[in-house]
């Protein structure tokens, strides 16, 4: 059975490294919003970053956008059908690509994803440790993928991944792949698959800025276009550094503009995919936004900053500033 491919596209890239229960209300926003990949291609790039704010890798949020208008603009709004032109277009890898066209368009298409993988190494008893393995059990997915229903086929292996043969007690006596099972058969269901010892993230330390103009506005910036949270908007801060927090000069140093920084109470702390990050707070105060010029960045008043792209460590971050300036954060509104 086929699906719509703006949807399963859509869903696919929003579910990466992300879990249902967090994708559900965005999936349904961004389907009101935009309810076709057309409609999507001409919506403007930072309407569609707001609305994926609090999603995370806000590199998926761009790509998002970048894909649409290429589908539009080079498909005549319809999503291709082969796996290798699917992975021509922005933010759609191996994965991605398998499942839309399996799922989207009944193609035959190997789908492995992280539940795939666990099922097949567990029926094939493979002891070699992830990642290292990944393409050895892709390579043995392939061989189970059949000819047609490839679609129903995918969906079915993640099913039964996510509900039977899950991380922790696989429910083997229930499972209809119990007689073939090399695992299940030698024991060791539950220790498989095996992964390498990952290295400790490390921990990065920084101090942001809160400056406010004398009008109720708050100084915020936006991130360049690439790297980590590209393009998101942000209080302006230090670099965040594994060395530890900076000093009062270099915290001087660093500044938007020369004021009377005073240290906020508190830490705000966040974990990215590979490092902890620890975050103080300095604020201050200008007299009125002459005093602002060569700040840089742009002006929000307190009011609005709901409406900002902002990622969640950031909406940490102003939430913090807001309880300890006496504040309350409900006061920011999201349109
Ligand atoms: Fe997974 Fe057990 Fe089924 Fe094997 S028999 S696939 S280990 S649930």
């Amino acid at each position: 059975m086929a699906g719509d491919p703006y949807r399963v596209w859509l869903s696919e890239i929003m579910l990466q490294q992300t879990t249902v229960a967090a994708v559900i209300p965005y999936f349904g926003r961004f389907l009101e919003a935009w309810p076709t990949v057309g409609a999507l291609a001409a919506a403007e790039l930072d309407a569609v970053l707001r609305a994926w704010a609090g999603l995370g890798y806000y590199a998926r949020a761009r790509n998002l956008h970048a894909c649409a208008r290429e589908v539009a603009g080079r498909f005549g709004g319809r999503f291709p059908e082969t796996e290798a032109a699917l992975r021509e277009l922005p933010g759609i890898g191996l994965y991605t690509a398998a499942a839309i066209a399996a799922i989207a368009f009944g193609r035959p298409a190997t789908v492995v994803d992280g539940n795939v993988e666990r099922v097949v190494a567990r029926l094939f008893a493979v002891t070699e440790p992830l990642p290292a393995v990944r393409p050895h059990l892709r390579a043995l997915a392939e061989t189970l993928t059949p000819d047609r229903d490839c679609g129903d086929f995918a969906q079915a292996m993640m099913d039964l991944g996510a509900t039977v043969c899950t991380p922790r007690r696989p429910r083997c006596l229930a499972c209809p792949l119990v007689g073939v099972c090399a695992a299940a058969a030698a024991g060791i269901a539950e220790s498989l698959p095996r992964r390498a010892v990952k290295a400790e993230r490390p921990t990065r330390r920084g101090v942001a800025y809160w400056l406010e103009d004398g009008e109720e506005a708050v100084l915020l910036r936006r991130r360049v276009d690439t790297g980590l949270l590209g393009g998101m908007i942000e209080l302006p801060s230090t670099e965040w550094a594994v060395q530890g927090a900076p000093d009062a000069d270099s915290v001087a140093g660093q500044a938007p503009v020369r004021a009377a920084w005073r240290a906020l109470p508190g830490t705000v702390r966040h974990t990215f995919t590979h490092f902890h990050l620890e975050l103080t707070l300095v604020a201050a105060g200008l007299a009125g936004p002459g005093a602002a010029s060569g700040a840089g960045g742009f002006w929000v008043p307190v009011a609005r900053l709901g409406e900002q792209a902002l990622p969640s460590v950031m909406q940490k971050l102003i939430r913090h500033a807001l309880a300890e300036t006496g504040r309350d954060a409900r006061a920011t509104r999201k349109t």
